[in-house]
């Protein structure tokens, strides 16, 4: 069970993706996450990705495709995995490939999360996320109980460097010009799945889980 999740920055991959992991048991490789970890922790890595990532560009393909190559052949991802975030243009897409085809591996579907623009912007900017857990929150749409605070974990709400309103316009037209001509290149594979992004996070779920399992009525456990 290998799983693409497409869609634009702010269309729900990332909550979409940690419950998938939880129900299919498998892990959600979001490379936007591991970036910020290695920004966190001041890697090499993290230092150098950091001037792309506050632009809103792209990480140079180099770092981000040994990343996941690494990621995949870990032994939790053996049975499967989705991964949110990646690829993001037409070079990555191809690399991957044939990483997967030289182990034997194969992508079984792509979920495009399709959102227009504007509710995008009003996502993206009002989006507060903990420090600590990830847990995703939105300053209208879904405050966290205590002002600042995570809900699960208890740790610092922040606002991302990226979902400033200046960041994001930059991202959005990355998103235009440089990932969504993947929608093409999978629906030539007959892999694209597109789902609609507009709707409660649970009936998103489902209409994911119905498209990743071929029918128009998923079990959901
Ligand atoms: P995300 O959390 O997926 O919105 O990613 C945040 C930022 O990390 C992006 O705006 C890029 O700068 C960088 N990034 C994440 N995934 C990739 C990728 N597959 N290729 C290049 N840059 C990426």
């Amino acid at each position: 069970m290998n799983i693409i999740l497409l869609g634009a920055p702010g269309a729900g991959k990332g909550t979409q993706g940690n419950i998938l992991s939880e129900k299919f048991r498998i892990p959600q490789i979001s490379t936007g996450d591991i970036l910020r970890a290695n920004v966190r922790s001041k890697t090499q890595l993290g230092l150098k990705a950091k001037e792309y990532m506050d632009k809103g560009a792209l990480v140079p393909d180099d770092i981000v495709v040994g990343m996941v190559v690494d990621r995949i052949n870990e032994e939790d991802a053996k049975s499967g995995f989705i991964l949110d975030g990646f690829p993001r243009n037409i070079n990555q897409a191809e690399v991957l490939e044939k990483t997967l085809t030289s182990m034997g591996k194969s992508i079984g579907s792509v979920i495009g999360i399709e959102v227009d623009r504007k509710e995008l912007v009003r996502r993206l900017s009002g989006r507060r996320v903990c420090r600590k857990c990830g847990a995703s929150y939105h300053t209208i749409f879904n405050p966290p109980l205590n002002i600042g605070m995570c809900d699960k974990c208890g740790s610092e709400i922040y606002q991302r460097d990226d979902d400033k309103e200046e960041t994001i316009e930059a991202r959005l037209k990355v998103y235009e010009q440089e990932t969504f001509p993947l929608v093409e290149y999978y629906s030539r594979k007959g892999l694209y799945r597109a789902v609609d992004g507009k709707g409660s996070v649970d009936q998103i779920t489902m209409t994911i889980v119905g498209a990743i399992e071929g029918s128009d009525n998923p079990k959901v456990s």
